[in-house]
């Protein structure tokens, strides 16, 4: 289902401008997903909670984004925006979600939460992965029967066909004896299993956008390392875009082609991960770089370089939102006026008054 997004200039009757034409002079053909100006607030009898406020980023096809920052500032429910998944009180108040799909654009932002545009989508041309595979999975089932529950769902194909396609995506993933554990219940597979499982029923319909969170956080040193090749080499083979979702640095440097930095519900840096790794502009990408943990260190590796705490996400700092912990902080400015956002080398963006 496409939505009405077209300019006023070309809803003429007469116009001879094609749907086609239409659609790129909105988005560029090879930008997948395009998120601008997105705003997510939950609301409760403690206030407005503006948990994303005005993200903006673009993700191309085949390309893996990173998303990084504290706990609290954001990243999981930028994610459950696109899908749709935000729990009830959470709102998208303003912003678009353009996702190119079936060779239109469709506007995400716009469609009803529990319609059937969206569960069409979600699952087929956009999945999830969960830190917790638990998440994905009913304990009632074998995985196999929710796997192939998610292939006859989004392809037209009998049971037979569903389960020989849910046996060949469990043995891609690295699923030993996959004829035999796709009658596994989840509750009987170990943790690195039950991960490479719900990775198989997230690829089941070939997804153009897997969306990973912290999806190395609840194993093993030895299965993240284990899970991130995989994911990487999934993603080169079904030239998937991926965004991953995580506190951890050094998960971006070793997956990530691009990085978005966001705190508190912001997205303060935008840029290639080699020239955020790089050249960092914002004080706080600065802090978060100079407390990279060890690739694998689990979750006890908090960052812990900047100082204080994020503050509440009800009550925030006036001007920019990081000035009572930022190290450049300047008096009268920075706690004033909210840094727009500022455009300092090819890609790479920033929101900081530093480079007015
Ligand atoms: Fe620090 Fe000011 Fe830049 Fe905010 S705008 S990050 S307070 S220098």
């Amino acid at each position: 289902m496409a939505t009405d997004l077209q300019p006023a200039k070309f809803r003429s009757a007469e116009s001879k401008i094609s749907q086609r034409e239409r659609d790129q002079a909105i988005m560029d053909e090879d930008v997948l997903l395009s998120v601008r100006n997105l705003s997510t607030h939950f609301f409760s009898r403690e206030g407005i909670m503006r948990a994303v406020d005005g993200v903006s980023f673009d993700i191309k096809r085949g390309e893996i984004l990173g998303i990084a920052g504290e706990s609290g500032c954001g990243k999981s429910v930028t994610a459950q925006s696109i899908l749709r998944i935000t729990p009830n009180a959470g709102r998208i108040v303003d912003g678009e979600i353009l996702l190119h799909h079936d060779d239109k654009i469709v506007d995400l932002a716009k469609l009803d939460r529990k319609g059937r545009a969206i569960r069409d989508i979600r699952g087929a041309a956009i999945s999830m992965v969960f830190q917790e595979p638990m998440t994905s999975f009913s304990m009632a089932y074998t995985i196999g029967n929710q796997i192939i529950e998610v292939i006859r769902l989004h392809q037209n194909v009998d049971q037979k066909e569903a389960r020989s396609r849910a046996i060949a995506i469990l043995g891609r993933v690295g699923m030993p004896k996959p004829e035999q554990n796709i009658d596994a219940y989840p509750f009987a597979l170990s943790g690195g299993m039950r991960q490479r499982a719900m990775i198989a029923m997230a690829l089941s319909c070939h997804p153009s956008l897997l969306i990973a969170d912290e999806p190395t956080t609840a194993v093993d040193v030895t299965i993240q390392a284990q899970i991130l090749e995989l994911m990487k080499s999934l993603q080169q083979e079904m030239n998937m875009a991926l965004i991953v979702i995580t506190h951890d640095m050094a998960v971006i440097s070793e997956l990530c082609d691009r990085v978005m930095i966001m705190y508190l519900g912001k997205d303060v840096e935008n840029a290639p991960a080699g020239e955020l790794f790089r050249n960092p502009k914002h004080p706080y990408t600065v802090g978060l770089l100079h407390s990279v943990p060890q690739l694998g260190g689990g979750k006890s590796q908090e960052i812990v370089g900047i100082s204080g705490t994020v503050p509440s996400a009800y009550v925030r700092p006036a001007g920019c939102s990081f000035h009572p912990r930022c190290p450049a902080f300047m008096p009268g400015v920075c706690d004033m006026t909210e840094p727009p956002h500022i455009t300092v080398g090819p890609n790479h963006s920033v929101r900081c008054h530093l480079y007015v």
